[in-house]
């Protein structure tokens, strides 16, 4: 099925992929999404996620949860997954959880990498 985009203000951009209609009656329409969606697959570009945002984004972070304080990055959440090497490559490739922070390092297997329940909790434990 093929999405709409859910820009407030798409049909109002009068590009020739957007008109429709005979002469006469000629009218402009919202666009599909497309491939490359925008904003997570739901707009056509960043100017209708834009509009989208300016109509709605203040109430959707009320409605999800507005900070009221900033977020701190310490050691404790600073922990990412990457690797060395090319991908796709795996004689060559090494894979480790790294903090940011600290540096440390956690090797890892390849499967560890690609699993995503495989916490640095997990890591840890064993
Ligand atoms: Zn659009």
């Amino acid at each position: 099925m093929t999405k709409v985009c859910q820009g407030p203000d798409c049909h109002t951009y009068m590009t020739t992929d957007r008109k429709r209609g005979m002469k006469g009656s000629k009218y402009f329409q919202t666009r599909t999404v497309g491939k490359y969606g925008y904003g997570d697959g739901s707009f056509c570009t960043t100017i209708c996620l834009g509009d989208w945002w300016a109509k709605h984004g203040t109430r959707a972070i009320d409605h999800f949860g507005r900070l009221h304080q900033p977020i701190r990055l310490v050691p404790e959440n600073a922990w990412v997954k990457d690797y060395n090497g090319y991908w796709g490559d795996d004689a060559s490739t090494t894979y480790r959880f790294e903090n940011k922070l600290t540096n440390e390092r956690i090797p890892l297997t390849k499967a560890q990498y690609d699993d995503n329940d495989y916490t640095i909790e997990r890591a840890r434990q064993t």
